[in-house]
């Protein structure tokens, strides 16, 4: 394999992660970020991404996320915003050989809702996701 080759297979692999990991046209921050975080979490580096190829006016991003307790792309999670209670998979009812029954808490679904959308340039959650708390509306 001369050098060349080994370059053009570096550049083919990049680009192929890249576009992996790029939001899918229309798609949301959060969808976008809930759906990165099977690659794991590393502080806001995927609201980053998001924000520096679809939003790059969106300069505070980042403080408005912390604002909401949403210092790492899994604590947008956590502190900021919940999928709507329609699209979790409910609460179920599951009794054991022993006839014990537990209730299982509402779950995110293993394949998640398609994104209803976001406009280009813009960093605010489609209806999938609501606020977890007062005030977080604004965004
Ligand atoms: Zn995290
Ligand atoms: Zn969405």
């Amino acid at each position: 394999m001369t050098n060349l080759t080994i370059d053009e297979t570096e550049n083919y692999l990049r680009r192929l992660a890249a576009q992996l990991t790029d939001p899918h046209p229309g798609e949301c921050l959060l969808c976008y970020v809930y759906r990165m975080l099977e690659h794991g979490c590393t502080g806001l580096r995927w609201a980053s991404r998001y924000r520096d190829l679809r939003a790059p006016r969106a300069t505070a991003l980042e403080r408005r996320l912390g604002d909401k307790g949403g210092f790492c792309d899994c604590e947008i999670f956590m502190n900021g915003f919940d999928l709507r209670s329609e699209f979790l998979v409910p609460e179920r009812e599951e009794v054991d050989a022993e006839g014990v029954v537990t209730i299982t808490d509402p779950m995110y679904p293993n394949v998640m809702p398609h994104c209803l959308g976001a406009r280009r340039g813009s960093t605010r959650p489609c209806g999938l996701w609501a606020a977890r708390r007062r005030g977080w509306a604004a965004f």
